[in-house]
């Protein structure tokens, strides 16, 4: 246990992933301040009439962070524990990891401090529509273009296209992104963070001279994220031997029958109860001996009191910030190969940038093309992540965020600060 507290503030921790490569990059002091900044933060009320007719109000925000290589993309989370600083942070991963890999996008990120299970579907689709209302003088194809995060999903990105059309008087599906197929939506966007992170992780297997028959992986979270990944690395013939939701995880030394425990999840809501597995909890889960560490829940899931005792030796972060600088410098000592979020969780944003061309062009795309481009954007940014990481000698981390860092400084050079 460290003596002092650790720093679990996401917007420090982002910070300082952020400096510690803005550093290494030798970027002027000016340029460093301009960048750590977002550009914008607004913070809105949300009222909304509950189903035994009182009010309640939430507090939602919407965060761009930097623009300079193009319009904000970010997802919406609905979760109680939403802050300022956490969507900030968030944004300025979104700008980090649009850069990246390579999308003409900046950072946006936005959410409601809610507890989305506890609201009816009609209250959730007031809270939906009054958010986007709210946040609607930033929104715009060209401007700010969310897309679904945690406890967000295509029904909401639905309402939320709907609502900014219909303060339009005609349909702008290019607005949101995680729609629909019926309603501009992309083949391929359910499915593309966890199929991106597949074609990263297969990549990390081969680098470490291991294989995906038979490699032994544990995921935390199972939701859109989580239990896609867990299903894509089953069917490539890994040994799924622990996943887990909010409710607790399941652990099968010999393998978990994915096909099965996704019925049941959707039976019951939860993982838990899995008949042929045991019970473990979400600490547990990240301690266990495995080939691969899947976090695709919450942030700080990663943090110095438990750095130590992580039982993988590769970590693939699915999630947003699963990992605490204090944690990550653990890990790196300890050997673990350790894949950072703004490339390995970017196959989302990727498809979203599709869905955004094709409703664009009002031309959709068929779902092998989509996957083979996502393919080929996924490696050709891990390469240069890997090229990256062994010209400064820094674990991919570093050379993830040098490389976004010096993009978005290069596009910031190029077009100077106005006026
Ligand atoms: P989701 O709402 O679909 O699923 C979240 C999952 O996490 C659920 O299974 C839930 O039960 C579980 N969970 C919640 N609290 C937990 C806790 N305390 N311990 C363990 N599990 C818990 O969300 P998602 O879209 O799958 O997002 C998961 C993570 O991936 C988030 O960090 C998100 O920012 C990140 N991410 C999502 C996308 C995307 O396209 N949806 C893209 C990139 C990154």
């Amino acid at each position: 246990m460290p003596l002092v507290a650790e720093e679990l503030n996401s917007l420090k921790i982002a910070q300082q992933y952020f400096e510690n490569a803005a550093n290494l990059l030798h970027l002027d002091e000016g340029m460093i301040e301009f960048l750590r900044r977002p550009k914008r933060q607004l913070i809105v009320s949300v009222p909304v009439k509950l189903d035994d007719g009182s009010y309640r109000v939430f507090e939602g925000y919407r965060v761009h962070h930097n623009m300079a290589r193009g319009p904000a993309k970010g997802g919406v989370r609905y979760h109680p524990t939403v802050n300022l600083d956490e969507v900030t942070a968030l944004a300025a991963a979104m700008t980090w990891k649009c850069a990246v890999i390579g999308l003409p996008f900046g950072g946006g990120k936005g959410g409601v401090a809610c507890d989305p299970t506890a609201l009816s579907l009609r209250e959730l689709e007031g809270l939906t529509r009054r958010f986007t209302t709210e946040i609607s003088i930033l929104l715009g194809p060209d401007s700010d273009i969310p897309a679904p995060d945690l406890y967000t999903n295509p029904q909401i990105m639905s309402w939320m296209m709907d609502t900014y059309s219909m303060h339009r008087g005609y349909t702008v599906n290019g607005v949101v992104t995680g729609k629909p197929l019926a309603i501009g939506g992309s083949e391929g966007r359910l499915e593309a963070t966890g199929r991106g992170l597949l074609y990263i992780i297969r990549e990390a297997v081969k680098h470490l001279g291991l294989s995906m028959e038979g490699l032994k992986v544990a995921v935390q979270g199972f939701g859109n994220v989580g239990a896609v990944t867990a299903r894509l690395l089953w069917e490539e013939g890994c040994l799924i031997i622990a996943v887990s939701d909010v409710k607790g995880g399941i652990t099968n030394a010999k393998g978990l029958d994915l096909k099965a425990v996704l019925a049941h999840s959707s039976a019951t809501g939860s993982v838990v109860g899995f008949p042929g597995a045991e019970s473990i909890s979400n600490q547990e889960l990240l301690e266990l001996p495995c080939d691969l560490l899947v976090p695709a829940a919450l942030g700080n899931q990663i943090r110095m009191d438990n750095a130590d005792r992580i039982g993988a030796q590769i970590i693939v972060e699915a999630a947003n910030g699963p990992t605490t600088n204090g944690a990550d410098e653990i890990l790196n000592d300890r050997g673990i190969f350790l894949v950072p979020d703004i490339l390995a969780n970017a196959g989302g944003v990727t498809v979203s940038y599709f869905e955004w061309v094709q409703d664009r062009d009002a031309f959709f795309w068929s779902e092998s093309e989509v996957n083979s481009r996502l393919e080929r954007i996924m490696l050709r940014a891990y390469k240069e992540v890997e090229s990256t990481s062994q010209k400064y000698g820094v674990p991919l981390r570093t050379a993830a965020y040098i490389a976004g860092v010096s993009r978005v400084a290069e596009a910031t050079r190029l077009r100077g600060i106005y006026p």
